[in-house]
């Protein structure tokens, strides 16, 4: 796909499938500022692992608008990397100032549900990420307490492999391990709080975390010995979107039954299209999806704005 990643007063550090981030440029001396990061969402929509050539329109600003809002909801959990949402025009209710972070090198992931890849390692073993759980689980169970099953930050291109929590401990030493465990099950358990009133359930979201290096008096480019830092000295910011559907499961409560894949808020009418004879595609093929006829993209985007407005109770305004 074709992509446009020029802004005035901006270098464009890298673009994901989804996102691009760009590092913001003094106006008058093009000095990069290393403190600052924007991180721009796009309407860009992936499905098993591809971008779809069609953009969901407002689905950038949907999320960004859905993240900060749950930024607020989570503010005396952990801070966040928040700076500003006063961004360029351009990328106008799509785009957040954010702290230029050391991100730690996990993917932090947290399963209040048992689904995905989670549940395949519980069929074969009992355990999910090494937690072991209680026999006759299935496909949507609950499970008692949410559980941490992280894994690595795989490269670009790359896939993200499970980690136990032993191999988390040996990256970042067991102080800092178990406050990221302890702090991404209190998110997710505080998240569905809130989303259960609201008819959503969330199995399972990944957070990020991040240090400012200036705190450990290093620039952003040196490396950081993360197993000899305490997280009682160093604050542990909260980075990356937070409890999105692109980064969470969000399930229909009124449509919940254990034994029998969930209902997806977001990609569901888009994988329901996929797999019809009508799209033409085969996934066993490994090409890419075909574009997606205009009604697919107006009910995805209905989702979207469904679930921003059921969460979060108000209206989504789309950026002017
Ligand atoms: P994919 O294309 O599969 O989504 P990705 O996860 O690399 O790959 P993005 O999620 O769009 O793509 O990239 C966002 C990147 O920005 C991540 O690498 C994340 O760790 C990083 N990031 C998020 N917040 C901050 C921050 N405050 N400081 C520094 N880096 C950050
Ligand atoms: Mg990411």
């Amino acid at each position: 796909m074709d992509r446009d990643t020029s802004l005035p007063h901006h270098l464009p550090i890298y673009s994901g499938k989804v996102r691009d981030l760009y590092a913001p440029l003094d106006p008058n001396t093009g000095i990069v500022n290393e403190k600052a990061l924007l991180l721009v969402a796009s309407d860009r929509i992936s499905a098993y692992d591809f971008v779809l050539d069609s953009p969901i329109p407002d689905k950038g600003a949907i999320l960004t608008q859905m993240s900060l809002w749950w930024n607020e909801q989570l503010r005396d959990l952990a801070p966040d990397h928040v700076l500003s949402t006063d961004v360029p025009h351009a990328v106008s209710g799509r785009a957040v100032y954010v702290r230029r972070l050391s991100m730690l090198p996990i993917e932090c992931i947290a399963r209040a549900y048992l689904t995905g890849g989670g549940l395949k390692e519980y069929q074969a073993s009992g355990t999910v990420s090494g937690v072991p759980l209680p026999a006759g689980l299935q496909d949507g169970s609950r499970l008692e307490t949410p559980i941490f099953t992280p894994s690595t930050k795989a490269p670009a291109g790359e896939h993200d492999e499970p980690m136990t929590f032993d191999q988390v401990c040996e990256v970042l030493g067991e102080p800092l391990a178990a406050r990221v465990r302890d702090l991404t099950i209190a998110i997710l358990a505080r998240a569905n709080e809130i989303a259960s009133d609201r008819g959503i359930l969330i199995a399972d979201t990944k957070v990020e975390f991040g240090v400012d290096p200036a705190d450990l008096d290093l620039d952003i480019d040196d490396p950081i010995e993360w197993s000899s830092l305490d997280p009682d000295d160093v604050q542990l910011i909260l980075a990356d979107e937070v409890l999105t559907p692109d980064s969470s499961r969000f399930w229909r409560a009124d449509q919940w039954q254990v034994g029998q894949p969930q209902t997806s808020y977001d990609k569901q009418v888009l994988r329901d299209w996929l797999s019809t004879e009508a799209s033409g595609w085969d996934r066993a093929d490994d090409g890419p999806p075909p574009p997606l006829p205009e009604d697919v993209v107006l009910l995805t985007r209905e989702r979207y704005l469904e679930a921003f407005e059921a969460l979060t109770g108000a209206p989504f305004n789309p950026p002017s």
